[in-house]
């Protein structure tokens, strides 16, 4: 049935309904017919407030029906955004199919000041609750605005809405001054004003906020052992927009601050509303969405949304039974004391006005699936599949989730539907000073720790990691009692952490080594439930589980375990009788620790460890009939049991298995032998399997084609193996490893490298027989990362760190080192944060080193400044061949510089100065330049501003230039009559090739 036609037939009810309806209502009506032109103000004015509603409803049908069949289609669809009743859907649906096409507003730019309020008029009404009594004092005091009318208009009859209308409509009546002043007020407003919220969801909003503020106080993981205050402990973290999502916009990667991650930057679905924070195990995700709840709660920002709902993927694998999306907000988030309906469906209504935080979607057991739809709000399902349907859109569309995981559990099907990915990558050395200074009040060992942290270059780059960094401060006292050299790796700083929770227990003063073997049997059953919870994918333990594991109240002291918080109040499966490992990171050091000292560990269960990932099954995937099934940890019979220890660890995560994997070689290190006992064969055993991973995946490189130079583009398990290595601190086995790689490249970009795997990464390519080609592009190395690496410099011809945030005291230290490094050849730094001070140090570089090939610092933040000092060095080197300065402000200056230092070179041969503002006065200087230099072979100057006049000089250069092949100079302002020039000069010139 058409439009018109079902009003007419249905015409009786229409009126019944719009006539049973709130004065509200139909006033909405009329804003969306109003903002769509389908009533003139005379019309208008002739059904708006009415005194008995059926009455203006009559009047309001006949007109729509008289207007035609779009018009009335346009009314179907006005309803339908209005009314939500039942009556109104059955009324609709059945008989009635929507038009595709829906209303457009009319261009902006040529309307009336008035016009504009009408088209606009749904939103305006919307924003100008709670700003009536401001925009009438404005109207008052300019004259447009009557005492009297201001007082009609605030009448306490009216709601706010008819409040605004009736202030619309006494503009629209004053003329177009006066509707220009209140677009004015609207347009300085900042953010849309939201509605006022009714009794009901105001206090729902109290009770929600004032329970997060109160579950974010308190930093979660160490509420077993100390209280800290997030609001004293919170260091802003590195944040990155991720880096191939802001490549394909045109624009490489770049920093943001936590309140910005709904801005616009880095958008890569403008579809989707998920914004997924990525990041390793105790880069700070989980302390990240805690304080966006914080700030939120405590309403120092996100003050757009209404409600925050807060969800730990963890606990979901709890909820056995199916949910609807109200009692998953409801019952395991907040409970509104009353109204559950009308609040309910605010919410439902209100989409846009919602925020979901959603932690560790990693540890879910299930990847990620879009097979089965779920839509209801009402209709209970598995919380994995409310969960999948939120992400995907089908459920709640419009309502902002933030949600974060580990990398390795981001598939390219969940991608899909994220708006973008940022990544977290932990402290910069800023924020680890920040961090250590907030842990120690006293401001003499604060800067006593830092000293210390600082001088020991591995412990530095631990950490940046926070957690890590958490474990250094606290454990300060032990750790230089240890001296310096003894922490380098991740295990080390684990056994410290192990180590002091012991003494504490213990309250003596055993030794380290004798520590830990006094207390095995706590350990033991600690790696127990770690490591079997692992196996199942299972983070939160319940009393049964820790029974099983032969864990007591005392195991529990040490303070490893900390009480699982539920997640609301008495209303959710999860008792607060559940015990967590304090991070993740810490269950699979108990795992390790349980495979590394228990010897009745099968062979078999070290092998699934270091397996390769291709011989991983394809576990987490989703079976259908496990998603009706719940809940994951089921107990098994004793048979099972038994065949389940021979396959251990085959369905763990991947990065846990990698993470455990890192603990237990660092547990069999030499290092270690006394505190674990002599466990050698397991040594020789993990060895075995490193130096086998390794082989086999240099084993794996096709061989170089002709001309070309050998390449291995690494796999990601490639650096998790020299982690493992690196945690051995075994030198021969790092020399086993890497001595037979014989190729000329080794490419590792986009493969998550920070600190940490610098340092592992140089310890093992150190012992490289002959120099690579080191590509490190788009990972986070970062200048701790560069501080790591300094050591296998001597082994790399190249070195590509771009976009890798490195900043100058960076590259200070990385060129002070290859001052020394004749086997570094090639630097390549584009878009990182230099600025000119890093100027000075490559102007020595290329002073001193009379081998050194290629510089490239493109996009970066160099000036005419730092142009004119790296000329310097520039004019004292004859050996470099390619100068990369694309994406600076180098300017004519700068450009005048680099010319005249080049005008005798003997060595370059490519030079790139692309978008660095150069004008008239650069080209002079590098026509100049042209004329008396005989080997540069390519030019590029695009997206500069030179115009027809500077054509003419780089056309007399190049008339009396024989070097050069290639001129670029697309995107500057060139005419006809430029390229003319150049036709001239082309009669004399026999080597360019192309310009
Ligand atoms: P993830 O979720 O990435 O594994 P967490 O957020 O749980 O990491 O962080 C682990 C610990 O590291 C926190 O409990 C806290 O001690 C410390 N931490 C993390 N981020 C911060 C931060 N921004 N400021 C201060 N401490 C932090």
């Amino acid at each position: 049935m058409k439009a018109d036609q079902l009003i007419k037939v249905q015409r009786h009810k229409l009126i019944t309904i719009l006539g049973r309806g709130s004065v509200e209502v139909f006033e909405s009506i009329l804003d969306h017919l109003l903002a769509w032109d389908l009533l003139s103000w005379e019309e208008y004015e002739h059904v708006k407030s009415p005194a008995v509603l059926s009455c203006s409803s009559r009047n309001l049908l006949d007109i729509i029906t008289f207007k035609g069949s779009r018009a009335c289609e346009l009314f179907i669809l006005a309803l339908q955004n209005v009314i939500h009743s039942l009556q109104l859907t059955d009324l609709i649906l059945g008989s009635y199919k929507p038009p595709e096409k829906t209303p457009e507003s009319s261009a902006s730019l040529s309307l009336l000041p008035s016009q504009t309020l009408q088209n606009h008029r749904l939103n305006i009404v919307r924003k100008l609750h709670g700003h009536i009594a401001a925009v009438l004092d404005i109207l008052h005091r300019y004259g447009h605005f009557s005492k009297y009318e201001c007082d009609e208009v605030q009448l306490p009859i009216y709601t706010p809405s008819q409040q605004a209308r009736k202030l619309l409509d006494l503009a629209k009546a004053k003329g177009e001054d006066t509707a220009q002043v209140l677009l004015d007020y609207i347009a300085s407003e900042p953010g849309p004003i939201k509605p006022i919220l009714d009794n009901a969801c105001l206090k729902y909003q109290e009770k929600l906020s004032s329970t997060l503020a109160a579950q974010s106080r308190i930093l979660t993981n160490y509420a077993g052992t100390e209280n800290m205050c997030l609001e004293d402990i919170y260091v802003d973290c590195i944040l990155e927009v991720s880096s191939i999502a802001a490549a394909e916009n045109g624009c490489l990667s770049f920093l943001i601050g936590l309140e910005d991650i709904f801005g616009p930057d880095g958008i890569l679905n403008k579809d989707a509303d998920t914004v997924l924070i990525t990041g390793e195990a105790g880069s700070g995700k989980s302390t990240s969405l805690q304080r966006i709840q914080q700030l939120w709660a405590t309403k120092q920002v996100f003050q757009d949304f209404t409600f925050v709902f807060a969800f730990s993927c963890r606990r979901f694998n709890f909820i056995d039974k199916p949910i609807s999306l109200q009692m998953l907000l409801f019952e395991h988030c907040c409970w509104p004391d009353d109204h559950q309906d009308e609040v309910f469906q605010y919410i439902l209504d209100h989409p846009e006005e919602i925020m979901f935080l959603i932690d560790g979607f990693d540890e879910f057991k299930f990847q990620f699936t879009d097979e089965e739809r779920h839509c209801s709000p009402s209709k209970p399902t598995t919380a994995l599949n409310l969960i999948f349907n939120l992400l995907q859109g089908n459920l709640m569309k419009n309502t902002k989730k933030v949600m974060t995981s580990r990398p390795n559990a981001v598939t390219a099907k969940l991608r899909k539907y994220l708006q973008k990915e940022i990544t977290l990558k932990g402290f910069s050395p800023e924020g680890i000073e920040k961090f250590i200074k907030k842990c120690h009040s006293d401001s003499l060992s604060a800067e006593h720790i830092l000293c210390f942290v600082e001088a020991n270059s591995a412990l530095h780059g631990l950490c940046h990691v926070p957690f890590f960094c958490w474990i250094v401060s606290k454990c300060h006292e032990q750790l230089m009692q240890n001296g310096s050299d003894f922490t380098h790796t991740m295990t080390d700083v684990y056994l410290l952490i192990l180590e002091h929770f012991l003494l504490h227990l213990t309250h003596n003063c055993q030794r380290t080594n004798e520590i830990l073997l006094s207390h095995i049997a706590t350990i033991l059953h600690l790696g127990k439930l770690a490591l079997d919870g692992l196996d199942s994918c299972c983070y939160i333990f319940s009393a049964v589980q820790l029974q099983e594991a032969g864990v007591s109240e005392e195991d529990i002291s040490l303070g490893f375990l900390v009480r699982s918080h539920s997640f609301s109040h008495a209303r959710n499966a999860v008792s607060n009788r559940n015990y967590e490992f304090l991070h993740i990171s810490v269950q699979c050091f108990f795992a390790a620790l349980y495979i590394t000292l228990n010897d009745d560990v099968a062979q078999s269960t070290l092998h699934s460890l270091f397996r390769h990932r291709q011989e991983n099954p394809s576990v987490r995937m989703m079976p259908a009939a496990c998603c009706k099934g719940w809940p994951f940890y089921c107990h098994q019979s004793h048979e099972e049991d038994k065949r389940r220890s021979e396959t251990l660890l085959q369905e763990a995560e991947m990065s846990n298995i990698q993470i455990t994997a890192s603990f237990v070689s660092g547990l069999l290190s030499g290092r270690h032998r006394d505190q674990m006992g002599k466990r050698f064969k397991k040594y020789r055993l993990v060895k075995k399997y490193l130096a086998k991973c390794i082989q086999k995946h240099f084993l794996s490189i096709s061989p170089a084609v002709g001309g070309e130079k050998k390449s291995l583009h690494a796999l990601p398990e490639f650096v998790w193996w020299i982690k493992c290595i690196y945690e051995m601190q075994d030198n021969d086995l790092a020399k086993e490893a890497v001595s037979k790689l014989e190729v000329d490249h080794l490419k590792l970009t986009y493969c998550g490298i920070g600190p940490l795997e610098c340092t592992a990464l140089a310890y093992a390519l150190k012992h490289l027989k002959s120099p690579v080609g080191l590509q490190l592009d788009y990972n986070s190395v970062g200048d701790l990362g560069i501080e790591q690496l300094l050591p296998c410099l001597d082994v790399c011809h190249s070195i590509y760190l771009r976009g890798n945030d490195i900043s100058d005291q960076g590259v200070a230290k990385l060129v002070d080192r290859a001052l020394d490094s004749c086997n570094l050849q090639k630097i390549a730094l584009f878009h990182n944060n230099l600025t000119d001070a890093c100027a000075q140090n490559f102007a020595n570089l290329l002073k001193h080193r009379d081998n050194f090939l290629a510089l490239r610092l493109g996009n970066n933040h160099l000036t005419a400044v730092g142009a004119e000092v790296l000329a310097e060095g520039l004019k004292q080197n004859n050996s470099i061949q390619y100068l990369g300065f694309w994406g600076n402000k180098i300017g004519g200056a700068g450009a005048c510089a680099l010319a005249v230092a080049l005008e005798n070179n003997t060595s370059l041969l490519w030079l790139s100065l692309v978008g660095n503002n150069i004008d008239g006065h650069g080209a002079k200087a590098l026509a100049l330049m042209l004329k008396k230099n005989t080997v540069l072979e390519e030019l590029c100057l695009q997206e500069n501003c030179l115009v027809d006049e500077d054509i003419l000089h780089l056309a007399e250069g190049l008339q009396n230039n024989s070097s050069l092949k290639v001129l670029k100079l697309s995107n500057n302002r060139i005419s006809r009559r430029g390229m003319e020039f150049f036709v001239n000069a082309l009669k004399y010139n026999i080597t360019i090739m192309s310009i």
